[in-house]
């Protein structure tokens, strides 16, 4: 990230030199909008602590009057205080950046005349008010369109694991794999070779997982799987024309492919002997299931003395292993605690309502065969429908199911997090 400010910045810099001084600043705010895209999303938290840095520097480079940058920065730290924190809608957040810039605008006109240091323009305050509105129009379109074109990022949770690792167990158990065609070969972490001169001819004898990893059982080899975002995994015809992101093909010995995809590239694959699994790094590390053997005194000594927040803990797989976003905010609302109270403040008896409610809620989900949102299609024909019992989970600005407040949804450890202001304390 750092490269790309100072990069960015000095290709601002360039360009200030090039073209007529007023053009740069819906320049900044284009570059501000650059950076903060992320794949197939733009993160507007990010968009604006850009914009405040840029517009800093900008303004320390670019003008003499070093009260105008502390004004920006002031101004701008309330900005993106107040859609970190405050926030509730997307659309909220983008009319109130504009009042902040208009804010600003304003100030800083003011301070120029009290300083004595230029006539007072309306036009030219005018002008650059009007410099903000398209590019932040144009951001808001751009960000419409890649959210309603690629829905949100799935992140498989537990749920949603076991119901591949069943969906698959159906689908490959008993077949050997003829071959293996690597299209990118990124997604293998043990050897490459090895991977194919050991696997090619073996048997998928079981399909298991351990929170969000699979186990894909080939007599005494596993290939440990993790999906990460995006990874599916995808049975079809061998003679079926490969679609981009299909990065792994197993030829099967009916004449099918097990294809895993993975459009963002995250996901990855390991080759172990069975009998070393519990011995490899990542596994070992794990947690305990939340619907196996979790008492509330194991989730008492793991997070009591942490001053991280509530919901970070219960995302760190080596505490509770499985609970990804969408979970996480749910079990918190049932058991009415606060994603943002540290592990510190958490008690035993809290530690029982997680316990209680963390197994509830993925033992249904797990029979719903997990959570489908917006966009993310299931591969393998079969479709959760836990999206039906979400409590708060993508309901920000609806009301309460308990209470009728309104949900609201903030950003806790860098993750959307949605949650009732008066149910959960
Ligand atoms: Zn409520």
């Amino acid at each position: 990230m750092i490269i790309y400010i100072v990069i960015s910045f000095f290709l601002e810099n360039i360009v200030g030199l090039l073209i007529n001084k007023s053009m740069i600043i819906p320049l900044f705010f284009l570059l501000a909008l650059l950076l903060s895209y992320q794949v197939k999303n733009i993160a507007y938290d990010k968009y604006l602590l850009y914009m405040v840095l840029l517009g800093f520097l900008y303004d320390i480079i670019y003008t003499n009057i070093y009260i105008n940058s502390l004004l920006f920065l002031g101004i701008g730290s309330l900005n993106v205080l107040y859609n970190k924190y405050i926030n509730n809608s997307f659309i909220m957040n983008f009319i109130f950046t504009i009042l902040f810039l208009i804010m600003y605008e304003v100030l800083y006109y003011f301070i120029y005349i009290m300083l004595g240091l230029n006539n007072f323009n309306l036009f030219v305050l005018g002008k650059s008010i009007l410099a903000i509105l398209p590019i932040n129009i144009i951001y808001y379109l751009i960000s419409k369109l890649y959210l309603s074109k690629y829905g949100r990022w799935f992140m498989p949770e537990l749920p949603e694991v076991r119901t591949v690792k069943n969906a698959l167990k159906k689908q490959i158990v008993g077949r050997t794999i003829k071959n293996i065609l690597y299209r990118y070969d990124g997604i293998i972490r043990s050897d490459k070779n090895e991977f194919k001169d050991i696997l090619i001819g073996k048997t998928f004898t079981d399909v298991d997982n351990f929170g969000k990893w699979l186990y894909l059982k080939l007599d005494d080899y596993t290939i440990l799987s993790h999906l990460r975002m995006e990874g599916k995994y995808y049975i079809k015809p061998s003679t079926e024309e490969y679609e981009k992101h299909e990065h792994i093909i197993f030829n099967l010995d009916d004449g099918s492919d097990l294809r895993y995809k993975d459009v963002r590239k995250f996901g990855i694959m390991y080759l172990v002997k069975t009998k070393d699994i519990s011995s490899v790094n990542e596994i070992a590390k794990l947690g305990i299931e939340p619907d196996k053997d979790l008492t509330k005194e194991y989730i008492y000594n793991k997070i009591h003395n942490s001053n991280k927040t509530i919901k970070e803990l219960l995302l760190d797989q080596t505490i509770i292993n499985g609970f990804g976003n969408i979970y996480v905010d749910e079990v918190l609302f049932a058991s009415h605690i606060l994603p943002t109270r540290l592990g510190n403040t958490i008690t035993i008896d809290e530690c029982e309502r997680i316990k209680v409610e963390g197994s509830r809620i993925i033992k249904k989900a797990t029979e719903c065969l997990g959570t489908t949102i917006r966009s993310y299609t299931s591969s393998l024909g079969v479709e959760g429908t836990y999206q039906k019992y979400l409590k708060v989970h993508t309901r920000a600005n609806q009301k309460c199911l308990t209470c009728g407040e309104l949900v609201l949804k903030t950003r806790v450890g860098g993750r959307g997090t949605y949650f009732c202001p008066k149910c959960q304390k």
